[in-house]
């Protein structure tokens, strides 16, 4: 099973790539920001739980985001297809050193691309303010950069696009700063392993997409 990770800060385009790579490779999403949101939606235990976190732009506790990932790769819910790729996890190096071990004792498999979204800050603020979120699917979409074709519904389903309450300016500034605090420094983290690629992201999707394609061609057999 390949397991790939996306890395990158909130407004770097993980969301609007990792589509992308779902529609050419045989990947399976795991979107850890969107399980949450179903949690909440669903009122679930850890729904409600994790909401006070991330209404505030905080990290969830890691203990409760490693039991989630622990629970979805083991259920068997990913195989079948190439493998996996993981939007939003890991976020801090406690979730890395954890997953790093998970994939090695439980899974008997190892990372086979890291693709670290490389943006600048004034970039990402100007990205999350105006973004908007499909309440059914979870597709993102942008005031500007990326319009629905209809109103504010989304392309895919027709639902309502909401802008989520994270994305708000006080919770985008905390978010940026978490992220500066805690998931940065991954790039380090992982930087010497060899399926690491640090991909500029400033240009197009289109742009970004394609030394992302490089990338996994690269590392994916
Ligand atoms: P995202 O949609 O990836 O930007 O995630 C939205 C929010 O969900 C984050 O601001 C966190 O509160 C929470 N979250 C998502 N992934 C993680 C993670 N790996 N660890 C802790 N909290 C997370």
């Amino acid at each position: 099973m390949d397991i790939v990770i996306i890395l990158g800060a909130p407004g770097s385009g993980k969301g609007t790539q990792s589509a992308m790579i779902m529609q050419d490779y045989d990947l399976k999403p795991l979107v850890v920001g969107n399980i949450l949101r179903e949690a909440i939606a669903n009122e679930t235990e850890v729904g409600l739980f994790a909401k006070s976190y991330m209404d505030k732009g905080d990290l969830v506790p890691d203990e409760v985001i490693i039991g989630l990932i622990g629970e979805a790769l083991i259920s068997g819910e990913f195989s079948g297809g190439r493998g996996v790729l993981l939007d939003g996890f890991p976020r801090n190096t406690v979730q890395a050193t954890a997953f790093d071990a998970m994939l090695h004792t439980k899974l008997s498999t190892s990372l086979s691309c890291i693709i670290a979204l490389d943006t600048p800050e004034e970039l990402l603020m100007e990205r999350m303010v105006g973004r908007l979120y499909c309440t059914e699917c979870g597709a993102t979409y942008h005031t500007t950069y990326k319009k629905p074709k209809q109103g504010n519904t989304c392309d895919l389903d027709g639902s309502n696009l909401i802008q989520r309450d994270d994305d708000k300016l006080e919770v985008i500034t905390k978010r940026l700063e978490v992220y500066k605090q805690q998931t940065m420094v991954l790039t380090s983290y992982y930087s010497s392993v060899p399926c690491y690629r640090n991909i500029p992201a400033t240009g197009t999707p289109e742009e970004v997409y394609k030394s992302i394609r490089q990338a996994l061609d690269s590392c994916l057999s």
